[in-house]
C-alpha cells in the first residue's frame, strides 16, 4: 500500500469529495477549505513536487484540466486563484503534486 496520501485517495482507499475525474487527473474538495470553493487537482501519476516533474506534456494537461474544472465544473467565472506549493519552504505538506483552486470570494493577495 502506498504511503502517499493522495495516491491513496486516487486509489479509493481514503474517501474524498470528488468533483471531477478523467484518465489523467482527479479533483476533490480540500478537507480544510481556505475559501468557499477550495479544490485540489492532482495528476493521477505520482510526482512528489512541481520541481520533480520533468514531463511538460503532463504539466500542460494538468493546467488545461485546472482551467476546465474551474470554469465548467466549479462555475468560477468571476475568477479564481491557482496555487502550487513547492517543497517545505513553499508550504507543501503533501508530497504528491497538486494544484489548489480557490474561489467564491474576493481573494486578497
Ligand atoms: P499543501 O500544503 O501540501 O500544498 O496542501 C495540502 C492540502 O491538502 C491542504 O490544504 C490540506 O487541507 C489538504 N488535505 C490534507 N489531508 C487531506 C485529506 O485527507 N483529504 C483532503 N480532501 N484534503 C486533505
Ligand atoms: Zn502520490
Amino acid at each position: 500500500m502506498s504511503d502517499c496520501l493522495f495516491c491513496r485517495i486516487r486509489d479509493g482507499d481514503i474517501p474524498c469529495a470528488k468533483v471531477y475525474e478523467d484518465d489523467d487527473v482527479l479533483a476533490f474538495k480540500d478537507i480544510h477549505p481556505k475559501a468557499p470553493t477550495h479544490v485540489l487537482v492532482i495528476p493521477k501519476r505520482h510526482v512528489a513536487t512541481l520541481a520533480d516533474c520533468d514531463d511538460p506534456e503532463m504539466l500542460g494537461r494538468l493546467m488545461d484540466r485546472v482551467r476546465h474544472i474551474a470554469d465548467e465544473v466549479l462555475g468560477l467565472q468571476a475568477g479564481y486563484r491557482v496555487v502550487i506549493n513547492v517543497r517545505e519552504g513553499g508550504g507543501q505538506e503533501v508530497f504528491h503534486l497538486h494544484v489548489h483552486v480557490l474561489g467564491g470570494r474576493k481573494l486578497p493577495f
